[in-house]
């Protein structure tokens, strides 16, 4: 199916590393579970202002949803539609509320030697693209991640991944912006799928035509 689709670049983020894409707007970025296992975080940054960059919190707010569904959009901290969701073929679980893994992350697990880190691998894939941050941001879109809500609604609780070898999601871009992909390094907590919690490689394309586009919708607003 995604022959169908018009692409300019196909990359791979290799397992436990990072990559970043400059994404035009009107244009989109495929991000395939090659291997069915492997959770994949992700940060958006205006090209324009990186102190501008998609926030959980201004999503959360604007979709009235935990977690994204097909034509949900990605909202930064100004405020503005950064992502959109335009295609899933995965069981659609993926997670909002749990902070990137960081070195100090590692450290409060147990290890004594320098771990991979996703909240390296953001600074890593940027740098490779020229751009420094000008803060770090624990706040990433865990795609593939499993993060269950408890029937009390307040209890979370961290299962692995949910998904097939060849789940994928479009993610199309509202603005033109940089796009940083972590092939999440965690091996210590049970994230990644088929039980022996191997960090996999992801693959990513970048996208010009010929995937969905939904319109964009507005925020929520409560009815009067
Ligand atoms: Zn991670």
């Amino acid at each position: 199916m995604s022959a169908e689709y018009q692409q300019r670049a196909a990359l791979l983020v290799p397992a436990r590393h990072g990559r970043a894409v400059l994404l035009h707007k009107g244009e989109a970025v495929q991000v395939i579970n090659s291997h069915g296992t492997q959770v994949v975080d992700c940060w958006a940054y205006n090209a324009a202002d990186v102190t501008e960059y998609m926030s959980m919190e201004a999503t959360r707010v604007w979709n009235q949803r935990l977690n994204p569904k097909t034509g949900d959009s990605f909202i930064t901290n100004q405020r503005h539609p950064i992502l959109t969701l335009v295609e899933d073929t995965s069981p659609g679980v993926h997670d909002t509320f749990m902070a990137a893994c960081d070195a100090r992350r590692y450290a409060l697990l147990g290890c004594t030697e320098p771990h991979r880190n996703c909240h390296d691998n953001l600074f890593e894939a940027m740098a490779a693209l020229g751009v420094s941050l000008p803060h770090g941001n624990l706040a990433s879109f865990n795609i593939f991640m499993n993060i269950q809500v408890q029937p009390d609604g307040i209890t979370l609780k961290t299962l692995p991944v949910v998904t097939r070898a060849g789940d994928y999601i479009i993610l199309r871009a509202e603005m033109d912006c940089y796009v940083a992909f972590s092939a999440c390094p965690q091996d210590i907590v049970s994230i990644q799928g088929a039980g022996d919690n191997t960090p996999r490689d992801a693959e990513l394309r970048i996208l010009t035509g010929n995937f969905p586009t939904p319109q964009l919708a507005g925020p929520w607003v409560p009815a009067r």
